[in-house]
């Protein structure tokens, strides 16, 4: 039997168990990282993409994911590699790439305008030790790391990554603990503490995806921004935020897609304090 410290849930694993991100194992008495180097999607993406619009702008980054996610958001727009039953099936298919593989890639793929390599589509978080030992490499070779994270992680799993990851888009999904806890199966004050640090170790900007009837009221998003308001980026800039539209999607089909005018009525309401606001998916 082991414990997992990775994040809040610290799953008590026997041997051989896989946990519930799906993505970790007890070997030989120790929790490890089942997806280390398993790469299920990779594409050059454009960096808006991310979403980031204050990091190289107009550049590409090559993203990279693998399969597992500590999250249960019903309406995952990657669900098939974060958590459903071809998720599962990820974990027994899935290639494997080294850190000097896909940092040699990266470099490679520099004459089409790559500046590094994003660690995107699942959790990265949960698979931190492959970020890791590859941006350390990424690096080397002059280039940029972008991790894009639900920030749900112990800080100690954040101390591991500062020195290497250049940029970050982190998820905050809403701003209460009811929402966090009953819909998404996370932690809101793990990944308010996740942002809170990572602010101080590179340039962050913050996703927040309305969802109809659950994050969309006005007052929410008053204190969510007045909360972001109080964050400051390394160069001394507001943190950016984006505020997306959902549309159904996987277990959640039982509502229409955000109206494009509530998205517009919430920027509005963020940028009575944030300097940065961005519409997304509209
Ligand atoms: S990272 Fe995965 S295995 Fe570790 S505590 Fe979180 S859900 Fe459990």
């Amino acid at each position: 039997m082991a414990e997992c410290w990775v994040c809040f849930r610290h799953c008590r694993l026997k041997e051989g168990q896989v946990g519930f991100c799906g993505g970790r194992i007890c070997r030989d008495g120790r929790v490890e990282a089942l997806n280390y180097g398993r790469i299920t999607s990779l594409a050059l993406d454009p960096i808006e993409k991310k979403p980031l619009a204050r990091f190289y702008p107009g550049s590409r980054i090559l993203s990279a994911g693998s399969f597992g996610c500590n999250l249960r958001c019903p309406f995952c727009q990657n669900y098939q590699i974060s958590w459903s039953e071809q998720a599962e099936e990820y974990a027994r298919t899935a290639e494997t790439v080294s850190p000097e593989e896909l940092a040699d890639l990266a470099r490679e793929t520099q004459q089409k305008g790559n500046i590094g390599i994003a660690f995107t589509y699942n959790e990265p978080l949960i698979g931190y030790e492959f970020v890791r030992d590859t941006a350390r490499l990424t690096k080397a070779r002059g280039l940029k790391n972008v991790m894009v994270t639900n920030g749900t992680a112990e800080l100690a799993v954040l101390d591991e990554l500062k020195p290497y990851v250049d940029a970050m888009n982190i998820d905050l999904k809403g701003f209460t603990d009811s929402y966090y806890r009953n819909v998404l199966g996370g932690d809101r004050s793990q990944v308010m503490a996740f942002i809170r640090e990572a602010v101080r170790t590179c340039h962050v900007e913050l996703t927040t995806l309305i969802i109809p009837g659950e994050n969309d009221s006005e007052e929410e998003m008053r204190e969510l921004s007045g909360w972001v308001s109080g964050l400051r980026n390394p160069d001394g800039e507001g943190v950016p935020l984006h505020i997306s539209r959902f549309f159904p999607r996987f277990h959640m089909q039982d509502r229409g897609p955000t109206e494009v005018r509530t998205v517009c009525r919430l920027a509005e309401v963020a940028r009575e304090v944030l300097e940065y606001v961005y519409t997304g998916n509209c």
